[in-house]
C-alpha cells in the first residue's frame, strides 16, 4: 500500500522547500514523506472513520511547500487520496476483515463483514445508527 504514499512524494519532491542550514532533525523530505505514509496508513486501515483525507494530508504537508506549489500540492494530494480510497474500499486489507462491532461481552465480534459498511449480517443495524448519526 506504500506505493501511494510514494508516488505522491515522488510528485512533490522536487517542490519542497529546502532546510535551514542549522535545522536539526528529520529534513523536510522524510516529514513529507512520513506525513503520507501515516495518511495512507489510516487510509488503508481505517477508512471508514477517516472523513477528509486529502485535507488531513494537505495540512500536514502545505508547510513545506511554497506559496506557488500549493495548489499542485493540493491537487496532487486528492488525486491520489481519492484513487487510494477507492483502492482500498474495494481491497480492504486483511486487517478489516473482521466485523468492526463488540460484542455483548466486550470483545471483538470476528464474523466476516460485508464490503460496503465492515459489518458482519448480525450487526448491521449498527451501521444503521451509525448512517443516522452521520446524516444528523
Ligand atoms: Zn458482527
Amino acid at each position: 500500500m506504500y506505493h501511494f504514499s510514494r508516488s505522491i512524494y515522488r510528485e512533490l519532491a522536487s517542490d519542497i522547500l529546502e532546510d535551514r542550514p542549522e535545522h536539526d532533525g528529520p529534513t523536510n523530505q522524510e516529514r513529507v514523506l512520513h506525513s503520507c505514509e501515516v495518511c495512507v496508513e489510516r487510509l488503508a486501515t481505517d477508512w471508514h472513520y477517516f472523513a477528509r483525507p486529502t485535507k488531513t494530508l494537505f495540512n500536514d504537508i502545505r508547510i513545506y511547500f511554497p506559496m506557488s506549489a500549493q495548489l499542485k500540492v493540493y491537487k496532487t494530494v486528492d488525486r491520489y487520496m481519492s484513487f487510494a480510497r477507492e483502492y482500498f474500499v474495494n481491497n480492504p486489507i486483511a486487517e478489516r476483515l473482521e466485523c468492526r462491532a463488540t460484542t455483548r461481552r466486550g470483545t471483538p465480534c470476528q464474523r466476516t463483514p460485508l464490503p460496503h459498511n465492515g459489518y458482519c449480517p448480525s450487526h448491521q443495524h449498527l451501521a444503521e445508527t451509525e448512517e443516522v448519526r452521520l446524516a444528523a
